[in-house]
């Protein structure tokens, strides 16, 4: 089931609130989310904002604002080591037809470098899949904090198991 996502509030967030990537890992309660995965160089937690279940950002530690100039090929290949793990455990805690990567935000709004990482339910009509499935012009998933926090947990658990 999906609620309407109060866009006019969401796009002024994004764009005049503080980088809520480096409010996260200041600990900021207002900015919490719930974590699957962290090291020294990226974090890995479900969105607030999910149009499927899983919906999963991986992103650098340091506020890179552009992943072209801001990031060296090593640490770019490092973070898309942890986009392709998120993806093996996605793919297999949601046994997903398709696993979408998108790098979005500009340095207009949510200009700390993030990719979204989401499970493509088996099943879902092709017309309703791609981008109609990822935008949250459409309403988000309306799930709460608990399932949310066992749905990172399980997603953890097997993101933790699995070797390169
Ligand atoms: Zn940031």
């Amino acid at each position: 089931m999906r609620r309407p996502l109060d866009l006019s509030a969401h796009v002024a967030r994004s764009q005049n609130g503080p980088c809520f990537i480096c409010q996260l890992l200041d600990g900021n309660p207002d900015y919490a989310h719930h974590i699957i995965a962290q090291d020294d160089d990226s974090i890995v937690f479900l969105s607030k904002y999910p149009t499927l279940p899983g919906y999963a950002l991986v992103c650098p530690k340091p506020h890179y604002q552009d992943l072209a100039r801001d990031m060296s090929t090593t640490q770019y290949l490092a973070l898309q080591g942890v986009v392709h793990r998120l993806s093996r455990a996605l793919s297999q805690v949601f046994d997903a037809e398709r696993i979408y990567v998108l790098s979005l935000g500009s340095a207009q709004g949510n200009s700390h470098v993030h990719f979204h990482v989401v499970p493509l339910p088996k099943g879902v009509p092709y017309a309703d899949q791609q981008y109609h499935a990822l935008m949250a012009e459409h309403g988000v998933l309306d799930l709460p904090d608990a399932e949310m926090a066992a749905t990172a947990a399980r997603i953890a658990a097997v993101y933790r198991d699995l070797s390169d």
